[in-house]
């Protein structure tokens, strides 16, 4: 079959190599200049920055990828396991190490909360059974049809403790302020908010503490390369600064594609990596998708955004280490400010990801390449992003909690707002993660990886089935291959 992808974002990088090796046809076109969606490079005066995503979880779901593919991860990537997961700075001046030896975690858990040590324990046991009863059921199936349905035990979804918050099931195990803190900042992984987020996601902390967090060696970026050369090597045709306007749809089946400069391309099928919400509302006319399933389709929530701030620094700081998170002091408060009021918090959490602790060519000798992440709210009137000084509140803020002077060694800075996001990847209201989890019906409303209405169409990407972050995004070009390998 002739296959049109629109956007070679992760997720379709990922389908084109899956679709390209099922022997069909495969075109790519992505509005940017190059290839990766939001996993981005910025190299510049000697710093190289992910601009993405810092940390990569669940490898086996790409390991899946490359095994269908012919290859696997040892064969294109080295993977970085990590020996400190994490270093948590509090504003009290407390500091816990999250080592991924969990013998060393309880000696540190020992140190600042030895009231809740075999809380910890049980927490991570109660984290597993979650991730049994999840990943079979919700996260690695279609969840399409009555197929998808049938192996799956439907007393599950009471099982997996969706009525409650993950605030509140953190809260009933711990008593520690600094445990509590950590536990409920893993449902930022999906851009969501700890305090309306189903307790669920409680599942993340198993992922993470207990398979294990990874970095890639020469950074992340490599991940899109490695899928892109794949791709290559497989025959995929890429066209960049290619922006599609319009999914040509005649009886309710895709004919082709329409890009912005007029050209038209015909298609068997077509994989939309661009955002699920802005494929159904921008690309498809009222006449195939009505004008109420359009605003049906808008008023899913999106994830939240994020605030990043790269800084190329002339020195190095002794307390940093690979990924540093500094607390703020009232996480309700921040959690209401991004969701709720959906303004940046004036007090936020500030993750810093200091890759040249690992890679010493990424900043020059004797410096340091900070990305820093704040989460942000997804674009709205609340909140203008133009002649924004937000940056220099990051860095004062940054001072008082210990990066002394940081300021005065700054070589390079460069900031990307939710606006950019917006802008360079048209995702919806500039989200990061895709669709929001705030709601315990979140994974049913997200859409599907194949249209219901279109006939050809599949969606692919963190704004579908099963959700965002890179491993979830593979999943889904995982399943766009099974429901192509079962309809067409
Ligand atoms: C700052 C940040 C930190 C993150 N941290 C992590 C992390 O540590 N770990 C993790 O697992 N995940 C993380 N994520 C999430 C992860 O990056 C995303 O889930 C994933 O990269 C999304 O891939 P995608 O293919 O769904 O979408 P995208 O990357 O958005 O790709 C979509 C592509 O489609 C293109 N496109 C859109 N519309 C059109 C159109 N009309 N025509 C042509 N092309 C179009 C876009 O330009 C883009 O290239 C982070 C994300 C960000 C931004």
């Amino acid at each position: 079959m002739n296959i049109v992808i629109i956007g070679a974002g992760i997720g379709g990088l990922s389908a084109a190599c899956l679709l390209a090796k099922q022997g069909h046809t495969v075109t790519v076109l992505e509005k940017n200049a190059g290839f990766g969606g939001k996993m981005n490079l910025v190299e510049q005066n000697g710093y190289r920055f992910d601009t993405g995503p810092s940390l990569f979880t669940m490898p086996e779901i790409l390991e899946s990828l490359f095994e269908y593919c012919g290859t696997s991860i040892p064969k294109q990537l080295e993977l970085v396991p990590l020996h400190n997961n994490c270093r948590y700075f509090y504003q009290d001046g407390t500091q816990f190490n999250n080592y991924s030896d969990l013998d060393k975690t309880l000696q540190e858990i020992r140190r600042i909360a030895p009231e809740d040590e075999e809380a910890f324990t049980k927490f991570l046991e109660y984290a597993e059974s979650i991730y049994h009863k999840t990943n079979d059921a919700f996260v690695l199936n279609p969840l399409y049809d009555l197929k998808d349905l049938k192996g799956l035990n439907l007393f599950s979804f009471f099982g997996i403790d969706a009525f409650t918050t993950v605030s509140k099931r953190v809260d009933s195990y711990f008593k520690s302020p600094y445990l509590r803190q950590f536990f409920k900042r893993f449902t930022t992984y999906n851009g969501s908010s700890p305090f309306l987020a189903p307790a669920t996601l409680n599942v993340i902390p198993h992922i993470e503490i207990s398979q294990g967090g990874y970095y890639v060696k020469g950074g992340l970026f490599r991940i899109a390369q490695s899928l892109y050369d794949l791709a290559n090597s497989l025959g995929v045709n890429f066209l960049f600064d290619s922006e599609i306007t319009q999914i040509h749809v005649l009886k309710k089946k895709v004919t082709g594609v329409e890009a912005k400069d007029g050209k038209l391309l015909d298609a068997d099928l077509v994989v939309a990596n661009s955002d699920a919400t802005e494929t159904i509302v921008q690309l498809i006319d009222k006449d195939t998708i009505s004008p109420k399933k359009k605003k049906k389709a808008a008023q899913i929530e999106p994830s939240c955004s994020g605030f990043v701030l790269l800084l190329g620094i002339n020195k190095t700081y002794d307390q940093l280490i690979h990924h540093n998170i500094f607390f703020s002091k009232d996480y309700e408060r921040e959690f209401e400010q991004i969701f709720t009021e959906k303004v940046m918090s004036d007090d936020p959490t500030i993750y810093v990801a200091n890759t040249s602790y690992s890679d010493k060519d990424h900043a020059p000798e004797g410096s340091s390449n900070l990305f820093i992440l704040v989460n942000a709210p997804y674009l709205s009137d609340s909140y203008d992003w133009s002649e924004n000084e937000y940056g220099d509140k990051v860095i004062r803020d940054l001072e008082i909690r210990g990066l002394s002077d940081l300021s005065k060694h700054i070589s390079f800075r460069k900031e990307i707002t939710p606006q950019d996001f917006y802008t360079q990847y048209l995702s919806n209201k500039g989200s990061i993660y895709g669709t929001s989890s705030n709601d315990k019906f979140s994974a049913f409303v997200r859409p599907r990886n194949k249209s219901r209405e279109i006939e050809g169409l599949y969606f692919v990407g963190g704004s579908t089935h099963p959700g965002g972050g890179i491993p979830l995004v593979i999943q889904s070009a995982l399943n766009v291959v099974e429901l192509v390998e079962r309809f067409e």
